[in-house]
């Protein structure tokens, strides 16, 4: 099958203020991949799917999702259009619990029957949140959190999820998991754009990645080439 760009990311610039963040970045993520965008600290990978999923505005350059410009359309609709983003530190609604926070995730399903079906293959997909439906989300520990907020994303069957930095803070059995449930996603039709500062999963899982420096590109290649780099092994991947 010929590759399709389901997101493509061109040239754009953003700014905070006066500060640069972002210098023509340009990223494309073809249907049914899992892409990543690595890089340190600061680098403005979280600006990058903030921008992707308009939630900052761009100065220049664009964003079309299977070929259409979001350039004039509104962060909520762009999650009608199939675009859903997890972001950083989850922020999950703590005082509803896991079942309410699943209803808010499908605020734009009208049909109570769908919405209940979508709820059964979260539990499938996350027994863990099945078992705590009746619990308030902050009491849920950092990884079953961070569950949730992927679960909450996708029961808006989003056509491609933007993960910011899913594994952060969580136990090295719970990086597992996510990483694991990631693929299950993908696997299942979803396609992935994974911000991670565990860099050596992201590209273990990705079939591309991008490396971020400074608010640029200065390396992209399969998820492979880019693990046996020393270059990136020595900036990125010492750590893990
Ligand atoms: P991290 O992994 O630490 O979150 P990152 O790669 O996601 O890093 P960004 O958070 O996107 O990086 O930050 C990119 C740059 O933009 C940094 O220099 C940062 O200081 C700056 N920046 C981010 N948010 C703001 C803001 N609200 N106001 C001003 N500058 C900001």
């Amino acid at each position: 099958a010929t590759a399709r760009p389901l997101l493509e990311v061109q040239g754009i610039d953003v700014f905070y203020g006066a500060i640069h963040a972002i210098h023509g970045l340009s990223v494309i993520v073809n249907e049914g991949e899992i892409v990543t965008l690595i890089g340190s600290n600061g680098a403005g990978k979280t600006t990058a799917l903030g921008a992707i999923s308009r939630l900052l505005p761009i100065r220049s350059g664009d964003v079309l999702l299977d070929g259409r410009s979001l350039g004039s359309v509104p962060p909520h609709d762009v999650v009608r259009l199939g675009l859903a983003h997890v972001p950083e530190r989850r922020r999950i609604f703590a005082d509803l619990t896991v079942t309410e926070n699943l209803e808010m995730g499908a605020f734009t399903v009208r049909s109570t029957a769908d919405i209940a079906s979508r709820m059964d293959e979260m539990f499938e997909l996350f027994p863990r949140l099945a078992e705590r439906r009746k619990q308030f989300g902050g009491t849920l520990s950092g990884g079953e959190q961070q569950m949730l907020a992927v679960a909450r994303a996708l029961m808006q069957r989003p056509r491609i999820l933007l993960l910011d930095e899913p594994s952060m803070g969580l136990s090295p059995l719970f990086v597992e998991r996510i990483f694991d449930i990631i693929e299950t996603i993908n696997k299942r039709g979803v396609t992935i754009l994974l911000v991670e500062q565990n860099a050596h999963m992201a590209l273990a899982i990705a079939s591309r990645g991008y490396v971020l420096k400074n608010g640029m590109i200065v390396d992209q290649g399969s998820g492979a080439r880019l693990r046996s780099d020393e270059s990136i092994q020595a900036a990125y991947l010492g750590a893990h």
